[in-house]
């Protein structure tokens, strides 16, 4: 059994990608530092997320670290993440000279359990890094109530879900900061680039002059502005698809129970599938079975490979731990993923994706 279209490339011919590129080239932009395609795509960015400000940037793992420097935290502040998350989040921490106070996902999410949140009781704590991971979402509402009710800055990372919302509020603009990335994999991609988010003129300031030595140290150039106005003109239209290739997926793989789990989709919220994740159960005890599904799984055409690492494993000196960060930990074994350009192809594809999946799966098991 093969998936007929692999592989699945990306980013996708664009015409309109294209024609902003040839125009960059008349109008001589793709040779400046400043101009109109990095001024509008800020516009562009402050209503799609509805936020007052927004600061482009050259990377989301750069716009954390600002964004954490914008919320004011420095040296000897501790700043609370998830055992599981992006391995630069934690780096970003480090790089402000605060420490790591890593707290539990959520299994069925991947991402922050407002109630692992709950339980962080140290003073030092300042701000705290929230991802959207993998089509889950974290629960807002009552992680943001907590921050508030605790006096913690909230880092929001929408770096992989631009474009989703919740409770019909854009993810991203839950946090005091919201984090978005440009990078090559994205949904929205210049190769790289990033942007902050805030409704907050005082952390606003502080981004910017974090950012300003002299000259602007982490820009995003006209040439890569140009190119994802037009992506972002798109990205709802393709947010939607992929939901609907999701649920094509899911349905045809929703009878292997005790194998495969995969990401519970929150009510009232319509995420962006950067990654849509399952947890392969059996193998938070055996790692083996994830590797020899994986090799099996690819070689018929499955984009698909393991998750975070995590960093349930970092010793005492380096974080904070809050309990056993047991679903981090298993997280870390057991998470597939499977990569979005195959969430634009036809139906077909998404059929296919799905009972290779539902017989590599049975394979495996029998
Ligand atoms: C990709 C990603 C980032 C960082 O983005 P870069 O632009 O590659 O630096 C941060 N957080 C999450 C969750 C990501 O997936």
């Amino acid at each position: 059994m093969q998936v007929t279209d692999a592989p699945f490339d990306w980013p996708l011919p664009d015409e309109a990608v294209r024609a902003a590129l040839e125009a960059a080239y008349r109008d001589g932009s793709w040779g400046r530092y400043h101009g109109p395609h990095g001024e509008g795509l800020v516009e562009d960015l402050r209503a799609k997320f509805a936020s007052e400000h927004a600061l482009l940037c050259s990377s989301g793992t750069i716009g954390v670290e600002l964004a954490l420097r914008g919320c004011g935290v420095s040296a000897g502040d501790e700043v609370v993440l998830a055992g599981y998350d992006f391995s630069g989040n934690f780096r970003a921490v480090e790089a402000v000279g605060a420490r790591p106070v890593l707290a539990d996902v959520e299994l069925e999410s991947w991402c922050l359990d407002a109630k692992a949140l709950a339980e962080v009781r140290s003073e030092r704590v300042k701000a705290v890094i929230v991802s959207h991971l993998h089509g889950g979402l974290a629960e807002m509402p009552r992680i943001r109530a907590l921050a508030d009710e605790r006096g913690w800055a909230v880092v929001e990372d929408a770096c992989q879900q631009p474009g989703a919302m919740l409770e019909g509020q854009p993810v991203g603009s839950w946090g005091d900061v919201g984090v978005l990335s440009f990078g090559g994999s994205k949904l929205l991609t210049a190769g790289r680039g990033g942007a902050v988010l805030t409704g907050d003129a005082q952390i606003y300031q502080r981004m910017k002059v974090s950012a300003e030595r002299g000259n602007w140290a982490f820009p995003l150039s006209e040439l890569q502005a140009a190119v994802l106005r037009p992506q972002l003109a798109k990205l709802d239209e393709r947010n939607r698809k992929r939901r609907e290739r999701v649920a094509t997926i899911l349905h045809a793989t929703a009878g292997l129970d005790e194998w495969l789990r995969p990401i519970a989709l929150r009510k009232n919220a319509e995420p962006a599938f950067y990654k849509l994740a399952w947890s392969l159960i059996p193998a938070e005890s055996d790692p083996d079975l994830r590797e020899e599904l994986i090799v099996k799984l690819q070689a018929s055409g499955v984009p698909i490979d393991v998750g975070f690492r995590g960093f349930t494993r970092r010793s005492a000196r380096r974080c904070e731990k809050i309990g056993t960060l047991d679903c981090s930990e298993r997280l870390s074994r057991s998470t597939l993923l499977l990569h979005h350009p195959v969430l634009l192809k036809e139906i077909k594809t998404a059929q296919q994706v799905g009972q290779v999946l539902d017989h590599e799966v049975r394979q495996l098991a029998s």
